[in-house]
């Protein structure tokens, strides 16, 4: 099936006489007859048990996602930021290193720069444009995964999957790529040499900013047993679990190995799981995102365009643009659009970029993107606020920057509050 037809069916089939869209499972227990069973599923985790394992509101949704990313298998976490954390703490522990492309959203920085080194975990950047020697060069003998971001929130760089992918992989190391802005629909991970996907759901999937979400994916293609052979990383995946009854997680579960140990392990010990009524809501943001990432796109570009045409505007960053930095690469990852952010710098700075901001009627200035609805937020003031004019430049944000969020209205209805920013200049 294709992916317009997966979002709608894929995940659930509606028993005989049964209810036509997933049914809410608001329970946290199951019940069963004998203590083997029970007993049973301890040793092996085949059947629902505990909420915070498995829901089947939530497996339906994982397993849909699974389909749409073309993976053997999801977790959904209570926001992306569970997602990021869950997917590298499930291959490196204390005194292990990994990699991640400098050009990631701000919050996983903060995650991968601050707090995962409070927990003895390095993380190692490397510039998103960065060769394969130099990818290869960064690598040590700890170093246990590589992570990128398709589209990077806000700096709108485009992965080049190519590169990575070969560096991780001759180098025996599993590559996490964050698909949030591209979404399955404009861009499959896996398709390009990715082994874990993770997402915010909380952006274009749930799509309605109505509740966060996250969730990670599992490829099934890394062979965690040869790396293990080959380098002696990822015993964890191939040797017995004593946390979990011997379990071997690459013997038992094969291709599942690291989704499966990411829920017995890891959703286990912390327990950042969703709630079946947000991944109701979820599924149902999942069941129009191909009609919504098309508008999205359309409107963007038509957005783009038009901020190019004006002389207010000193640098309109969008890859989907003939002539931006990303443009080659993104029509080779994500020739069907990329995305409906656009990031704009007005002429004369910050003062300007809050006269812009704040004459507009139609967009709103909030904390979120990838809304329904068209929103900006002036980093500068906002995300960055704690940066100099100096650090700002440095860090590719400039006093002038928006970031503007194209939202589903009519486009002619958005370029006509732009035009009111503008004046106001
Ligand atoms: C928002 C975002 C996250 C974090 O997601 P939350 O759901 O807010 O925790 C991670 N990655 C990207 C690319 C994001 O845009």
């Amino acid at each position: 099936m294709k992916i317009e037809t997966k979002v709608l069916h894929s995940g659930y089939k509606p028993e005989n006489g049964g209810p036509g869209t997933i049914p809410i499972v608001q329970s946290t227990t199951y019940r069963f007859d004998s203590c083997d069973h029970v007993a049973a599923l301890f040793d092996k985790p085949t059947e629902f048990m505990y909420s915070r394992f498995a829901n089947p509101t939530c497996d339906a949704v994982e397993k849909k996602i699974a389909d749409l990313e073309g993976g053997v298998g999801c977790m959904l976490t209570s926001s992306g930021q569970a997602a990021s954390l869950l997917s590298v703490l499930n291959l490196c522990c204390a005194g292990d290193s990994f990699i991640a492309s400098s050009s990631i959203y701000g919050g996983t920085i903060n995650l991968f720069g601050f707090t995962l080194k409070k927990l003895g975990i390095e993380c190692i950047w490397v510039d998103v444009d960065a060769s394969y020697e130099e990818i290869c060069k960064a690598i040590k003998p700890n170093t246990k995964c590589i992570f990128g971001e398709t589209i990077a929130n806000p700096a709108l760089t485009v992965f080049d999957f190519d590169v990575w992918a070969k560096a991780a992989h001759d180098n025996n190391l599993p590559l996490i790529v964050d698909n949030t802005f591209a979404t399955p629909y404009l861009c499959r991970p896996f398709e390009w040499g990715a082994d874990i996907v993770v997402h915010s759901t909380t952006k274009y999937m749930d799509g309605h900013a109505v509740q966060g979400g996250g969730c990670i994916v599992d490829s099934g293609n890394f062979d965690w047993e040869k790396a293990y052979k080959a380098t002696g990383k990822f015993a964890d995946m191939v040797e017995p679990d004593e946390s979990y009854h011997g379990l071997r997680y690459v013997g038992d579960f094969g291709k599942a190995a690291y989704i499966v140990k990411a829920r017995t392990q890891l959703m286990r010990d912390f327990g950042c799981y969703p709630a079946a009524q947000s991944a109701f809501y979820l599924n149902m943001g999942i069941e129009t995102l191909p009609v919504r990432m098309q508008r999205y796109c359309e409107n963007a570009r038509k957005v783009a365009e038009f901020f190019k045409s004006s002389d207010k505007i000193a640098k309109v960053i969008y890859p989907g643009l003939p002539g931006d930095k990303y443009y080659e690469r993104a029509q080779k990852y994500l020739p069907n659009g990329t995305c409906g952010v656009i990031s704009i710098s007005i002429k004369g700075g910050r003062a300007a970029a809050v006269r812009f901001m704040d004459a507009l009627k139609l967009a709103c200035d909030e904390v979120h993107v990838a809304d329904i609805r068209t929103c900006v937020l002036h980093p500068a003031s906002a995300t960055h606020r704690q940066l100099t004019d100096e650090q700002l430049v440095a860090a590719g944000i400039d006093g002038g920057m928006v970031r503007f969020s194209c939202g589903l209205e009519n486009v002619e209805d958005i370029i006509e509050d732009i035009k009111l920013g503008l004046a106001a200049i």
